[in-house]
């Protein structure tokens, strides 16, 4: 059985300026925002025999009260920020880090506090030097006091359920996530596999760090997932968020959501 659940934070329409704005599509058309590419945003969370696993962390929207939104949406599949034990960060950018943290209080605090937050530390020095405006660094000020950073660097384990693998691509330090359990193997890509149509139309993405070595990767993860039976969480995704692969009659493999089937 699938045991993963998007935490949606919703869609977003991002200009040049890079900020991020709700995108209702009962409200706006696309043509109000001229210019601008439209990004969905799932967060993931997964119970697992090591504890509750959170990969990657949103924007950080929160509701009319403040309050997260991914809060929210843990609250209501009956999970509490206190149980989430690894937040798995593929990397710093906004779109993925805003959730570390809660600025509810007036001041930022940890969002999880009882979760080791797994990030590279090349990804890591980059972020907190503010090499480029996609990172927000006052986020990276509370986590640095938090005791809850957890570097990690190239490929390894976490304990016999969760794995990394440094993949560079999308940014320098960028990595992906194995999540072995319950007889699933769940694969993280972040952004060097963050929608599913990257897999079937081959191309370079120009916001990528190396847009070659990414596109190289997102073949060689569905090559060897598909057979395997990987289940894909894909952060963007404006369809199939977590999906599997189904063969066809001719050999070759589609994607099917794999929320829907047993
Ligand atoms: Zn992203």
């Amino acid at each position: 059985m699938v045991q993963a659940y998007s935490l949606y934070e919703g869609s977003f329409s991002v200009d040049k300026s890079r900020k991020f704005v709700p995108f209702d599509p009962s409200i706006n058309a696309p043509q109000d925002r001229p210019g601008a590419m439209f990004i969905d945003v799932h967060p993931f969370l997964i119970p697992t025999d090591a504890g509750l696993v959170l990969c990657d962390t949103g924007l950080g929207y929160t509701d009319e009260n403040g309050r997260l939104q991914l809060y929210d949406n843990m609250y209501r599949l009956g999970y509490r920020p206190d149980d989430v034990k690894y937040v798995l960060m593929s990397h710093l950018h906004k779109d993925h880090a805003g959730g570390m943290v809660t600025f509810e209080s007036g001041t930022g605090r940890i969002a999880f506090p009882e979760a080791e937050y797994i990030v590279q530390r090349g990804e890591w020095e980059d972020a907190y030097s503010g090499i480029s405006s996609s990172y927000r660094t006052e986020i990276f000020d509370v986590i640095q006091r938090s005791g809850n950073l957890i570097l990690v660097e190239g490929e390894g384990n976490i304990n016999n359920v969760i794995s990394y693998a440094l993949n560079g691509g999308h940014t320098a330090h960028h990595q992906a996530f194995h999540i072995h359990t319950d007889d699933q193997h769940y694969f993280f890509g972040g952004d060097v596999l963050p929608e599913p149509e990257e897999i079937f139309h081959n191309y370079v993405a120009k916001y990528d760090f190396d847009g070659r070595r990414s596109k190289a990767l997102r073949q060689e993860y569905w090559a060897e997932g598909a057979p395997a039976g990987w289940i894909f969480l894909f952060y963007h995704s404006k369809n199939i968020a977590i999906g599997r692969s189904q063969l066809r009659e001719d050999g070759t493999y589609r994607l099917i959501d794999a929320t829907l089937q047993e």
